[in-house]
């Protein structure tokens, strides 16, 4: 089932989420969910808090967008990073800030620490975009946002501008 994604400034977005206790067939279903959701809307990552959920879950597909190896989808559970190394820049956007783009400093390398959609525990060296995809996607977890590195000035700038837009939309 596709879920509704919120978006800033939703104060969902800002808790820090809970860890999942148990990986029970109601967390692998919001994994099925959220992999619906975030393919409807051509993302490559989503964090349970962007679907209004406040746990520590999220789920990455790279795939569309790396020639290196394939990893296919993965379903992540209280991620962990264990190890970071280096450091990458990338022009990256968020589903839940649309029209929003920023270049950000992350780790090229991490090694995630989490569970898989049947608990089991699994360790993951990520490199290159599937390191930054990790890292956007826990900040999710953290209450932390993309726009929280741009200046005070462009923060303002941007809620005006979703806020005139919200003005200019169709209502029913
Ligand atoms: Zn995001």
């Amino acid at each position: 089932m596709i879920r509704k994604i919120i978006t800033h400034p939703n104060p969902i977005l800002r808790k820090v989420a809970k860890p999942v206790l148990e990986v029970d067939d109601e967390i692998r279903t919001l994994l099925a969910d959220m992999v619906e959701t975030m393919y409807a809307d051509g993302g490559v990552g989503l964090a349970a808090p962007q679907v209004a959920v406040s746990l520590r879950v999220i789920v990455i597909d790279i795939d569309s967008e790396a020639s290196e190896k394939k990893y296919g989808v993965l379903k992540i559970v209280n991620p962990e990073i264990t190890d970071r190394e280096g450091q990458i820049e990338w022009e990256e956007g968020c589903l839940s800030v649309p029209d929003f783009r920023i270049k950000m400093k992350r780790s090229a390398r991490v090694t995630l620490r989490y569970l898989d959609e049947n608990g089991i525990r699994k360790t993951l060296d990520c490199k290159e975009l599937l390191s930054i995809a990790v890292q956007h996607e826990i900040d999710h977890l953290d209450g932390k946002l993309i726009i929280d590195c741009a200046s005070g000035l462009k923060q303002d700038m941007y809620l005006k501008k979703i806020e005139k837009k919200k003005k200019e939309g169709i209502s029913f």
